[in-house]
């Protein structure tokens, strides 16, 4: 079938964030054979082209983007197992909760912890998604990507695809575009259930570990979504893009700097440096919860969520957002990143 190639498409349609301007082409690929096709077109016409999955973790700019938006919703989720595990491929463009519930169903173990974050599974590999103790890379086997510099398809392993907090060569090199990708989950339980609202979920006070413990992925899914539910806005209701800001990782003696004034302060250790919390920050050092400029808020239930409560304009939200950046920075001499991509 010819490619729909829409012109100048409006991009708040496209993001959870329901603002930005718009784009002069963009296309939504649906096979290998749209992706060549729209990869084609738009090398053709010199423009920069920017992939999308299900825009939920992406705010683009206000005004007219002259590049491409190529939409991968390259659909199937196929499952093959291998002793003890089983490998399941999905397309990338498959919703990310879908192949949690997927996988949960046949009760397997390795994403249930990330149940309920929006987005497609190729979304997911580029952030290296993380929630209630887990990362997509603990189970990512694989990835097949258009390396659209040699102009060809090839498969990348977890290991080559630099793996970090956020982080990834997808989102550094910006050279590949994901098709599918391939989680290898275990048939045995092994529920991870040492993230704190877990255990609080699992073990209420008084009663004993080994009777509370999990005996399905789909109960740690069901908990997992329940935690959730009280935390985010409803996306029918709000544009947001989960988690605005990362939790910055600081030196010891900037640690230790901090630790002094705030003996109370949460933090973990990662690989010499610590992890500190950007909710605890803006809620018990700040007093931001809820803080609010116009249509654009800290969720009053979770600082770190910056919600849009129906503006148009992405500037207002950049706005916002530096000044939360620059209330922190002259408070407590520290810098916040985004989490949230900004094009
Ligand atoms: C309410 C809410 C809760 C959230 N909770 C969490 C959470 O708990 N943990 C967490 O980690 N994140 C969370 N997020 C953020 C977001 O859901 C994830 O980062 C998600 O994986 C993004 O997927 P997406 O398909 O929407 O990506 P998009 O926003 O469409 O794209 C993200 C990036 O990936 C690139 N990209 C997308 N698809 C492809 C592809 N096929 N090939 C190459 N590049 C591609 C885009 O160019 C962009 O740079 C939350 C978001 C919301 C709105």
């Amino acid at each position: 079938m010819a490619l729909n190639i829409k012109e100048n498409e409006e991009l708040s349609l496209h993001t959870t964030f329901k603002a930005g301007g718009e784009v002069l082409f963009f296309i939504e690929a649906f096979s290998k054979e749209d992706l060549i096709e729209a990869v084609s077109f738009a090398q053709k016409k010199d423009l920069e082209i920017v992939a999308l999955g299900g825009g939920s973790n992406t705010l683009f700019k206000d005004g007219l983007h002259n590049r491409v938006v190529i939409k991968v919703s390259i659909p199937g989720i196929e499952e093959k197992e291998v002793g003890e595990n089983v490998e399941i491929k999905a397309g990338s463009g498959v919703s990310w909760d879908k192949l949690v519930s997927f996988s949960t169903k046949k009760n397997l173990w390795g994403l249930e912890n990330l149940s309920s974050i929006p987005g497609s599974v190729g979304g997911a590999c580029v952030q290296n998604i993380g929630a209630y103790g887990a990362e997509l890379k603990d189970t990512l086997k694989e990835v097949f990507v258009f390396d659209l510099k040699n102009k060809n398809f090839t498969t990348l392993q977890k290991e080559e695809c630099e793996y970090g907090y956020r982080e990834s060569i997808f989102k550094n090199k910006k050279g590949y575009l994901i098709l599918e990708a391939t989680f290898l989950l275990k048939k045995n339980p092994s529920p991870k259930i040492e993230y704190k609202d877990l255990q609080k979920f699992f073990l209420p006070a008084g009663r004993q570990v080994k009777d509370l413990v999990p005996q399905t992925s789909e109960e740690v899914r069901e908990a997992v979504i329940s935690i959730r539910a009280k935390k985010f806005p409803s996306l029918k209701d709000y544009g947001t893009a989960g988690s605005y800001f990362k939790n910055p990782i600081v030196d010891m003696a900037t640690y230790e700097r901090l630790l002094k004034e705030y003996p109370d302060m949460p933090a973990h250790e990662s690989e010499g440096e610590m992890k500190l919390s950007t909710a605890w920050i803006l809620d018990k050092v700040l007093n931001l919860k809820g803080y609010s400029e116009g249509q654009i808020s800290l969720w009053k239930d979770q600082p770190l969520v910056v919600v849009n409560d129906g503006s148009k304009s992405s500037e207002e939200i950049i706005l916002f957002t530096e000044k939360i950046k620059k209330i922190v920075f002259d408070k407590l001499k520290i810098n916040l990143e985004e989490e949230v991509i900004i094009i």
